[in-house]
């Protein structure tokens, strides 16, 4: 038997207890009979052993980057280096208060402020707020500092945003939930944003754009320049989506590019965990004219050294989180930054660019590249050259390839993301992976690809050596089952 194969509630034989208490020599307690249980709680009884065992059994089942290779596009998927962990643990962060009085939190508000300095420092930008808690909660913060600008200004007509076709979904999400409707521009040929088919959408009407740069695509936008213009041009802004900025570090600056507003996520480009591990932080950074338009609470230096709070929620961006985000992810990326210093930090951009073009060109041979030109940290692949349907079966899908991923022992790539593409296999491999683990995920992608070619039902079953094969992914979202019945 797999520990995993039965539920807790299964392993239960009534009697079994995995601790013994002894007898505390207390009376019973005089509970009124209205509140006592009139039945025993359901509760699993089963031995240590087995609690230990089906535990471990279902942790071993979970992949994650300390598991192995973890190529998912657009997420950035990095090694999160266990100093980081170690030092976020320390008592002296782990045993804080968020309302202790500001003379008792000294170091804390420093790391803080020196944060928002080292991010204002890589990116280009005046000033950083570091409360909002993920990508998308600072999209949105970063949105309510553009609105609230061009009200203070009584431009109040400026009600549309323009978001390129190759956007991260949470761009126009994050648009409609602050209010703004969504005007798309499309990508040219060459995965770009299409300069002539943005001229005709500014206007008075516009608040501003929000870019990726690189794209959604790994592309860089060389144009930016000529579109920074344009945009400001029409009264608008620039926003840049920096969730993903690796590739960027030390080597370009939105700031410099003329982006007026952006957000980074801490648990993309800086290293800490995402997902389960979480959780994340999104703070955003603004160029000088929009210094004052950031939400509250805010750490500020005083001319005696030491650090306040800013607690007043008067700026029109009003208070985005509880207290002043999540200031155990904040100490982690902080020190990763100093851990990487400013010439590691310009390499981990180099070597994410790097590997992810090592990839590209390795496997352009069994897989569709619709854009050719060099990538920065992530590209796109359309599915297979040959995907098997010579043989008069029916071809193997990206969804077969990502399946099959799993039988070799990695996480799958991001499938059918950007949306530009029918087949999209979206690969990031990050700077933290050697060349070894590259070259062995080349081979297996490799043979995925023949294995196709030779038999496509190999993939269209996979995976066979997962736990579990094919669930209806439908059915699992519509109608999950989450409790024991
Ligand atoms: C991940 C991501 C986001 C959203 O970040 P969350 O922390 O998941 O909300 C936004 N934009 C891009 C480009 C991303 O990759």
């Amino acid at each position: 038997m797999k520990y995993y194969d039965k539920l807790i509630f299964e392993l239960s034989k009534p009697g079994r207890a995995a601790y013994t208490l002894p007898d505390n020599g207390c009376p019973k307690a005089n509970i009124p009979a209205g509140l006592m249980r009139t039945e025993p709680a359901v509760l699993p009884e089963v031995t240590e052993v087995d609690v230990a065992r089906h535990y471990t059994a279902l942790s071993q089942m979970n992949f994650g980057v300390d598991t192995g290779f973890y190529p998912l596009g657009s997420c950035t998927m990095k090694y999160n280096p266990k100093i980081n962990e170690e030092i976020a643990a320390m008592p002296a962060f782990q045993g804080l208060h968020p309302l202790q009085p500001a003379d008792t939190v000294q170091g804390a508000l420093e790391v803080y402020y020196e944060m928002d300095k080292a991010l204002s420092t890589i990116t280009g930008m005046k000033r950083f707020t570091l409360n909002p808690c993920a990508g998308a909660h600072g999209e949105l913060t970063g949105l309510m500092v553009i609105r609230s600008y061009h009200m203070s200004r009584g431009d109040l007509a400026r009600t549309k945003i323009i978001v390129p076709d190759s956007a991260h979904g949470t761009n126009p999400a994050s648009a409609a939930v602050c209010g703004l409707e969504i005007v798309e521009v499309k990508s040219g040929a060459n995965g770009l944003v299409d300069v002539e088919s943005l001229k005709p959408l500014l206007g008075p009407d516009i608040a501003g754009i929000m870019m990726t740069n690189p794209n959604t695509l790994g592309l860089f936008e060389k144009d930016i320049r000529e579109i920074a213009e344009l945009v400001h041009g029409c009264g608008g802004l620039l926003y840049y989506d920096g969730a993903n900025m690796n590739p960027l570090l030390g080597m370009v600056r939105p700031g410099d590019m003329g982006f007026d507003v952006m957000h980074i996520n801490l648990h993309k480009t800086f290293s800490t965990p995402h997902g389960g591990g979480g959780p994340g932080s999104g703070p955003v950074g603004v160029c000088e004219k929009l210094a004052g338009f950031l939400p509250a609470p805010r750490v500020e230096k005083l001319p005696d050294g030491r650090f306040t709070v800013v607690r007043s929620a008067e700026t029109a961006a009003g208070q985005v989180s509880a207290f002043m985000g999540n200031f155990g992810v904040i100490v982690r990326a902080y020190a990763y930054i100093l851990m990487l210093g400013r010439q590691g930090i310009k390499l981990a951009g180099k070597y994410a660019t790097l590997a992810a073009n090592y990839i590209k060109e390795s496997l352009k041979d069994a897989y569709k590249l619709p854009i050719p030109s060099v990538c920065k940290h992530e590209f796109v692949y359309d599915g297979l050259i040959d995907d098997g349907s010579a043989t008069g079966k029916p071809g193997a899908t990206t969804l077969d390839v990502a399946k099959r991923l799993l039988d070799y022992g990695y996480h799958a790539p991001t499938i059918y993301f950007p949306l530009l593409f029918h087949q999209a296999l979206m690969i990031e491999p990050t700077e933290t992976e050697s060349k070894e683990t590259l070259d062995e995920f080349i081979d297996v992608m490799h043979k995925i690809a023949r294995e196709a070619a030779e038999d496509p039902d190999i993939l269209h079953c996979a995976p066979h050596l997962a736990p579990i094969g094919r669930p209806d992914e439908t059915a699992a979202a519509r109608n999950p089952i989450l409790k024991f019945d």
